[in-house]
């Protein structure tokens, strides 16, 4: 047997899938600490424990994300638009059109029936409607970014955010709290306002179905749901999606094994 590893060391996170020879996956790991050298350390020792494997039984690795280029011994490195493509298609077979949420952007692509990538829009520098976004609206409001989708259900009507920026959005949630304005009610407001961001840059690209979500932020239930009403579409998560990337870049390394025997 033949083992392959995926790593894909994002801004927020690091990912780590271990695949097989016969395409199936070994292990996978997440560790919430991005790019630098603690977080992608934790999450190879992570899933090569989860595995059984020593590195050595590691027949090629792949790099993505933000911090691909950092990593000691990769074999090789892909970008992080190649592996998600490649990596939502293993996961969810039809796919066309992917919506990528991570800590710090937003990606929307749209890809052909064999994973491969056909275009995409993503969003320009600024924070708004990212993962970060949401951390730092989790932070404003005292609660942790996994209770968002929660909060939102609760909500019976949506308190409104007009601004995009992260900066000025932060002041009228701070302004919103000391109105009493329910905390549920705000959560649905940032979630709208995120669903808002993300429909023009998905109408940018082309809606074609069937529509999926990857990244840490589709983890967030509220946050998807408020996105398919923006955008008047079903959107598909799969559990494993913040796994995607790291997932096609181990998809990537395991042909390479191949070529290479
Ligand atoms: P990156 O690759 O840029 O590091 P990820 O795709 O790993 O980003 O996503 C990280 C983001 O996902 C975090 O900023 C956080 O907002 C969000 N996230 C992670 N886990 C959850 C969860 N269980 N519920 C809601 N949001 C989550």
């Amino acid at each position: 047997m033949k083992y392959a590893l995926g790593i894909d060391i994002g801004s927020t996170a690091t990912k780590a899938v271990i695949m097989t020879s016969e395409g199936k996956i070994a292990a996978s790991a997440v560790v919430s600490i991005g790019t630098g050298t603690a977080g992608p350390k934790k999450a190879l020792m992570e899933v090569l424990d989860k595995a059984g494997l020593d590195r050595d039984q590691i027949t090629w690795t792949t790099a993505t994300g933000y911090g691909r280029f950092s990593l000691e011994g990769a074999d090789d490195q892909k970008s992080e638009l190649s592996c998600h493509a490649k990596g939502v298609s293993y996961l969810m077979p039809g796919t066309h059109t992917i919506i990528d949420i991570g800590g710090q952007d937003i990606k929307v692509m749209s890809i052909n029936d064999r994973g491969g990538l056909v275009n995409f829009v993503m969003n320009d520098k600024c924070a708004a409607g990212t993962g970060r976004f949401l951390d730092t609206m989790a932070r404003v409001l005292n609660v942790e970014v996994t209770d968002l989708s929660d909060l939102s259900e609760k909500a019976d009507e949506v308190a409104e955010i007009s601004s995009t920026c992260t900066v000025f959005a932060e002041s009228e949630v701070i302004s919103k709290l000391s109105t009493n304005i329910k905390i549920e009610n705000i959560v649905a407001g940032i979630h709208q306002s995120v669903a808002k961001r993300v429909t023009s840059l998905l109408k940018r690209c082309g809606i074609k179905e069937t529509i999926a979500m990857s990244g840490g932020v589709a983890l967030n239930k509220g946050l998807v749901k408020a996105l398919e009403n923006e955008a008047g579409c079903k959107i598909h998560v799969h559990e494993e999606c913040q796994l995607a990337g790291a997932l096609g870049a181990a998809l990537y390394a395991m042909e390479n094994t191949k070529k290479a025997s």
